[in-house]
């Protein structure tokens, strides 16, 4: 265990960030308030070093946004000023505390990996909001203004003189913000975990499949729901810590978003990440840059399963014992073919890769087995984001009640189905890893596995479908952004012209 404390920012004036026009948000300020204050209760801060935050300037903004944005935000004074900006932005909300708010989270984010890179701290976390990581160039969305890791790393680099970066990023959401921040830049490797379900999800792009085109970019699109915490853990071992051994980066920021975590509020729609899986992917990591895993703040919905996830994450930086984390005999059937085709395609950067391609392609001969086709994908999401466009086009994009609040009911089965995990918890000080044979047993690529990819991924990609068709057809009132009332009001004036169902075999 190290000697040097680990690091946190929490900084209140995050929480003026507050929608004023709109209570129904799921970013809103108690997010950070609770974790800081579950880390608390669990003595996970004492002996910690509270690192200050403090409000970033516009040169450093600047490292990854033009002044236009900057400026956009400051001119935000007035609520009416506020919901007219976000009319052609995609789920954003603001207020007048939203600049200061803003910068405090860049500032401190940036204080934290200057104190982690002067080696005053070994690892830490900047409870953060509002979060980053769907922010890029002069485009804020997805509750995103500026992107704070990204911000953090080029500082790192720019100001700081680090050669190597790499941006772990496990909210459910894809990274797109910082994709399109860093794709062009060698020195910042970058992976986001994230929902993609063919396509048919937020973003609605086949850019963040599997294919990135990119040796420094890993995407590991999530097709199907509830993959778990050992899923998870297993994409680790097979693809993300080879690459970051072959990279080696002397910083890693994690983006850590907790609404993949098990029973978030998408529920059994969302992914099954249990709490101390985000502790045991904070403690790998920290393997990789010992004391100098810097985790950053973005979603996570549910309060019982953020505050829990946080805190597991936390023990997973500090090196505390963790509950056992059960690798699969086999993993999930969508999240197997996602790294079959994650290996098939970065095998030829990476021989570590390639070499694993090559055991299981030998397994899959010595099973007598099919080979594994490669490339076969689809893409459901075409219509939904040429809708997206079209109505940011004509600035009638919803700004308020994007989506239902839970019920009481709902509440309470989140939080039953996550004290049923903890009850569960069986903590070890001391974590095996899983041996080569494990790994690659766990990979068989056979009928089963390809039944299980499809009934995996097919309830949630159809229920989305089906949202849009319905909205196309107007019985629904919004489909997020888009609104009823606004688009009908668009169609009737001739602006906009109306859009066609993703299929028409329902209803029939
Ligand atoms: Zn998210």
């Amino acid at each position: 265990m190290s000697s040097k404390p680990f690091g946190y920012v929490y900084d209140e004036r995050m929480l003026g960030h507050e929608c004023k026009y709109d209570n129904t948000m799921a970013e809103c300020p108690k997010r950070m308030k609770l974790i800081y204050e579950r880390l608390q209760k669990d003595q996970l801060l004492s002996g910690a070093l509270k690192i200050e935050a403090r409000e970033a300037d516009d040169s450093e903004i600047r490292l990854n946004h033009p002044q236009q944005l900057i400026d956009e935000i400051v001119s935000l004074n007035s609520t009416e000023k506020c919901e007219e900006y976000c009319k052609d932005k995609e789920i954003l909300w603001t207020c007048e505390n939203t600049n200061e708010a803003a910068r405090v989270a860049i500032g401190g984010s940036i204080e934290l990996v200057k104190a982690a890179l002067e080696n005053k701290i070994h690892n830490g976390f900047a409870i953060v909001r509002p979060p980053g990581h769907h922010s890029y160039g002069k485009t804020p969305q997805g509750y995103c203004i500026f992107n704070n890791v990204v911000i953090a790393a080029k500082y790192a680099i720019e100001k700081l003189g680090v050669k190597k970066v790499a941006i772990v990023d496990f909210d459910y959401h894809a990274g797109n913000g910082t994709f399109k921040s860093v794709k062009d830049e060698s020195r910042i490797h970058f992976t986001s975990f994230h929902g993609h379900h063919y396509g048919s999800f937020w973003p609605f792009s086949k850019e963040y499949d599997y294919a990135t085109n990119n040796p420094n970019t890993l995407f590991v699109p999530l097709n199907g729901t509830l993959n778990s915490e050992g899923d998870y853990v297993s994409v680790f071992h097979h693809v993300l810590l080879p690459m970051l051994k072959q990279f080696e980066p002397e910083l890693i920021l994690i983006s850590a978003g907790f609404d993949a975590g098990y029973y978030d509020i998408m529920m059994e729609f969302g992914q099954g990440v249990k709490a101390h899986g985000y502790g045991h992917m904070a403690r790998l990591l920290d393997q990789i840059c010992p004391g100098k895993t810097i985790a950053i703040l973005e979603g996570g919905y549910h309060p019982y399963n953020y505050t829990e996830s946080a805190s597991m994450m936390v023990r997973g930086l500090l090196n505390h014992p963790l509950p056992r984390l059960t690798i699969p005999t086999r993993m999930s059937g969508s999240l197997l073919e996602t790294l079959w085709n994650i290996l098939n395609h970065h095998s030829e950067w990476y021989p570590a890769l390639e070499q694993r391609l090559k055991q299981l392609e030998n397994q899959q001969k010595a099973l007598g087995l099919d080979p594994f086709v490669f490339n076969q994908t689809l893409f459901l999401g075409a219509k939904m984001r040429v809708m997206y466009d079209d109505v940011k086009k004509n600035r009638i994009v919803r700004t308020r009640e994007w989506f239902p609040e839970m019920s009481p009911e709902q509440i309470s089965i989140c939080k039953q189905k996550i004290d049923e995990y903890i009850k569960e918890y069986d903590f070890a000080s001391d974590h095996i890893d899983p041996t080569t044979e494990q790994l690659v047993a766990q990979c068989v690529w056979d009928e089963a596995s390809r039944s299980d990819a499809f009934m995996q991924a097919a309830p949630f990609a159809t229920f989305l479908i089906q949202e849009f068709n319905d909205f196309i057809a107007g019985k629904r009132e919004n489909m997020m952004i888009c609104d009823r009332e606004m688009y009908s009001e668009a169609v009737k004036a001739g602006v906009l012209d109306p859009h066609t169902p993703i299929t028409t075999t329902f209803d029939h």
